[in-house]
């Protein structure tokens, strides 16, 4: 408990001497700078962190699966002492990557067979994901698109970016783009203005996203002028993917104030991960430190059944105990929707607790936050003569119409 409250108090800045003592703070706020000098080989980063046997062998076993890489910044974050350490666990990969429980997937969300063209993925009838990119500042060893990410997997990602744009004008019904990758926010500030001013043009997209682990990262990537660019093409919001307060840095802090400054809604999607947050004092001290940065907590993801992340995932059971440790504990701002990416390319299954202890056509009886429970006379049948749902029972085993 003490580390969590730790947690909240502290203000990192992962520009503290750490591991680049010698680097002025000019070239260490160069996102350009922080990308040409991540850690990616074995050797530095054994002359920087004590490795376990597990994590040596995980690095070797990186190279023909998911690249090692993580920037300066993020590595600061580290404790070099604690195997442990929540930011470390994320990063730097094990040996138990190579193990595939059986129901693991390469695809485990079908992205591959909802792509009508290279780089799009249309799952839902309005909206699509638009894949810009392979590469991210640095690589999450639980990445649902570690197949395609950072370029030694087992598949490559070919976007056709022409085949793209005649996709997305032609089909008139889409009208929600979410760039993502990899990470669109590698891209130049040139790059990505183009792509965004194409999608623009195309009179039936509304609402434009980029989903982005950049500002946290490589929060010196959120330059001024990089946000003065994305302020023309509103209404555009950014899913960032925060999952531990202690990532939630001074620089980070600093970087999606800005981007909030520049008119750029913030929601923040976590991935429920053993060992890093599946715990609600944990939860709860991250959703309060992202309300305090502008973010609204978004979804928090179970772990999709992706290949060789068994030792990363929780139970389901976990994850609920956590929504329902939040839900009248802390502001209804701060609480994400805790969803299951239905295996196959089903898409987003909300999870819940259960707050409804029973149901019929005269009341419904539920319980608040801390077990109290209550009636409430059920009105809507009557008036509006919807049935009530098929699948709700009533104490007695009858179906609830
Ligand atoms: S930043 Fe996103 S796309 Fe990149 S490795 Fe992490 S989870 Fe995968």
């Amino acid at each position: 408990m003490d580390a969590v409250e730790n947690l909240h108090e502290k203000a990192f800045r992962s520009y503290a001497p750490g591991h680049w003592p010698e680097i002025p703070p000019e070239q260490w706020n160069d996102w350009k700078w922080q990308l040409r000098n991540r850690v990616t080989t074995l050797e530095s980063l054994e002359k920087k962190i004590h490795l376990t046997p597990e994590e040596r062998a995980g690095v070797i076993l990186s190279g023909n699966k998911l690249a090692f890489a993580v920037t300066p910044h993020y590595f600061n974050l580290i404790d070099p002492e604690d195997a442990n350490c929540p930011i470390r666990r994320q990063v730097v990969p094990r040996i138990e990557e190579g193990n595939t429980a059986p129901w693991e997937l390469a695809d485990p969300c079908g992205e591959d067979s909802h792509m009508p063209v290279p780089g799009i993925v249309h799952r839902y009838p309005d909206r699509v994901l638009f894949l810009v990119t392979d590469r991210c500042a640095s690589y999450c060893r639980y990445c649902t698109r570690a197949r395609v990410v950072s370029g030694v997997g087992e598949q490559e990602l070919h976007t056709d970016f022409e085949e793209a744009f005649r996709y997305l004008e032609t089909h008139t019904g889409i009208r929600d783009v979410l760039l993502s990758g990899g990470d669109a926010l590698l891209l130049s500030d040139g790059k990505l203005e183009q792509i965004l001013a194409r999608l623009r043009a195309i009179p039936h997209i509304e609402f434009l996203r980029i989903g982005s682990r950049v500002p946290i990262f490589l929060p010196q990537r959120i330059t001024p002028e990089f946000c003065k660019m994305l302020q023309k093409y509103h209404p555009l919001w950014m899913s960032v993917h925060v999952n531990h307060p202690r990532e939630l840095t001074t620089e980070v802090k600093e970087a999606l104030w800005r981007l909030a400054d520049h008119g750029v809604p913030l929601g923040n999607q976590s991935v429920l991960l053993a060992g890093v947050n599946d715990s609600v004092e944990v939860m709860k001290t991250l959703v309060q430190k992202l309300l305090q940065s502008r973010v609204r907590p978004y979804y928090l993801y179970q772990c999709d059944p992706i290949r060789g992340t068994s030792h990363l995932r929780t139970s389901v059971a976990k994850g609920i105990e956590i929504i329902e440790g939040l839900r009248g504990h802390t502001s209804g701002y701060a609480i994400p929707q805790y969803v299951i990416d239905a295996p196959g390319g089903g898409g987003k299954v909300p999870i819940n607790p259960s707050y409804v202890l029973y149901h019929d056509e005269e009341k419904v009886v539920i319980r608040n936050y801390e077990g109290k429970v209550f009636e409430y006379p059920e009105l809507a049948a009557e008036k509006t003569g919807a049935n009530l749902r098929d699948d709700v029972k009533c104490a007695s085993g009858c179906r609830g119409k």
